[in-house]
């Protein structure tokens, strides 16, 4: 921590209403480094009491903010972005340090979170309404967007900085305030971005975050009458909860939940586009997105083809320390995480799978795991029905195009799909059949601050990102004016 060039961005205290302050019980949750299990710091173990006091100073500080124009909140919302930028070289550090991913998908990863302030600074002065032409003389409709109100986020530690910034800026740029809990894991991230917040001059009660007990964090956030929106980026199981915790106050939700992204290789692909893509999909983040190919399907005609050149590929990735020069593989978050990979493996071996490459721990021990590639995987195996979420690659065999979609979309999952092939007709035909919310074609990094991002069935609800990702923080007002 003493390499920051800004020590003041590591903040062990939470900031609620314009102050930092620790937990009402005193009480704090240590935060560790994954790649060697060291303690970094500490963050407030706070609960209930400080999410309660959190959210009545949103209340207070919203009808000020509200009250800003779109452009005075997109001067702000600009000034925040300029220093997360010029503050990138910390954040990355700090991200890299709690939650083990390497420096140079930390410094991509700031960048794509500040892509998202500076988008939303420039939305929020087009938020516009519309005029319906009148059905009934003497009448004008019309129809006004606003600010929906307190919104409470729930982040995980997969993207510390992304997945707050994809909910910060569209709610700031609404005119929103929003109270925000990071994952245990990775809260230091979070608590940085708050202090630049800070610094750009947004005021207290705008952004604020509260570290500690999820449960009641989460059971406040989801009760309070007062909080008019929950998003939440995590796993299907938690969303589902929250979900059912919003029935009680009718909030409006967006989920941004698990996946089990298939990868399709068809035979008139460009392999080593299809290669490159795969790579980058499967093996970013220690294999540790929601978006990550989950089951990658190959054409019968370029199977072992494709094999030997992913095996290639996979065997030069290189393990290590994320802050390591050249690592493209760091730990993975915990032990946990390490047991559902080690667990998928035994499964699809003990049912006629093979090892290609990997297949089990990395020397360095903790929680670093060779990446792996296993072919010969059928769909009854566990790694076709659930997100591995680890360095993973379980390659399927498939004859027909029909046959690839059914297996496509042969899941209650819907995020993210890829295929490469060069065929116009079948880029329609595949590109429409894949039940998901997005479809990289040829392309295996689709996400970007301009686009859509989210998922259909059990994968989510809402879009975040691009000229949508305001709308999940906005209510549409229809004025009537009579006697004209
Ligand atoms: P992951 O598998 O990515 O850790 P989780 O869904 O478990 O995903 O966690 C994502 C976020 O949700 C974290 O901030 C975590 O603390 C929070 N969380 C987990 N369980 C609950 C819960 N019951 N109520 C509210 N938040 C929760």
């Amino acid at each position: 921590m003493s390499r920051l060039r800004d020590p003041s961005l590591l903040r062990e205290q939470c900031l609620v209403d314009g102050q930092w302050c620790d937990a009402d019980s005193g009480h704090t949750i240590d935060v560790t480094n994954p790649a060697d299990d060291s303690v970094l710091g500490r963050v407030p173990a706070m609960g209930q009491a400080e999410t309660r006091r959190a959210i009545a100073a949103a209340e207070k500080a919203w009808p000020e903010w509200r009250a800003l124009t779109g452009k005075e909140r997109s001067v702000l919302l600009r000034a925040w972005f300029d220093l997360i930028m010029a503050n990138q070289e910390d954040l990355a550090l700090l991200m890299t340090l709690e939650q083990g991913k390497p420096l140079a998908e930390s410094r991509g990863e700031v960048a794509y979170a500040a892509s998202f302030i500076e988008w939303f600074a420039e939305e929020a002065k087009r938020v516009y309404g519309d005029v319906i032409p009148q059905t009934v003389r003497g009448r004008r409709l019309l129809v006004i967007k606003q600010p929906i109100g307190v919104v409470a986020a729930i982040t995980p530690w997969n993207f510390p900085a992304a997945m707050i910034t994809r909910k910060a800026g569209p709610a700031l740029a609404a005119g929103c305030p929003i109270l925000i809990k990071p994952a245990s894991q990775t809260p230091f991230t979070a608590l940085a971005l708050a202090a630049l917040a800070e610094r750009a001059g947004i005021p207290a009660g705008i952004v604020q975050v509260v570290t500690g007990s999820a449960r009641a964090i989460g059971g406040e956030m989801t009760a309070s009458p007062a909080v008019r929106k929950l998003t939440f980026t995590g796993s299907t199981e938690v969303g589902k909860v929250l979900i059912a915790q919003c029935a009680g106050t009718v909030k409006k939700v967006s989920m941004e939940l698990g996946g089990n992204a298939p990868f399709i290789v068809f035979d008139d692909a460009d392999l080593d586009e299809a290669i490159k893509g795969v790579m980058a999909s499967k093996f970013r983040n220690m294999g540790q997105t929601c978006v990550c190919a989950n089951r990658i399907l190959v054409q019968d005609g370029v199977y072992d083809a494709f094999l030997e050149k992913f095996a290639a590929a996979v065997s030069a990735l290189k393990v290590g320390d994320g802050q390591a020069e050249g690592t493209t593989q760091g730990p993975l978050i915990d032990e946990a995480a390490v047991s559902k990979v080690e667990q998928h493996i035994a499964d699809a071996l003990g049912q006629g799978g093979r090892v290609v490459v990997g297949g089990s721990r990395d020397e360095r021990g903790g929680t670093f795991f060779s990446p792996t590639i296993i072919a010969d995987v059928t769909p009854a195996m566990q790694v076709a029905k659930e997100e591995t979420f680890g360095p993973l690659a379980p390659v399927f065999r498939f004859g027909t195009e029909e046959q690839a979609i059914a297996m496509a979309n042969d899941t209650e999952f819907g995020l993210a799909a890829y295929f490469y092939t060069r065929d116009v007709g079948r880029v329609w035909r595949v590109g429409e059949a894949l039940e998901y919310g997005i479809v990289g074609i040829n392309e295996g990094v689709p996400s970007v601050e301009v686009a859509p991002f989210g998922g259909v069935k059990e994968s989510g609800l809402g879009r975040e990102g691009s000229k949508y990702g305001i709308e999940d923080y906005l209510e549409i007002k229809y004025l009537c004016m009579g006697g004209i």
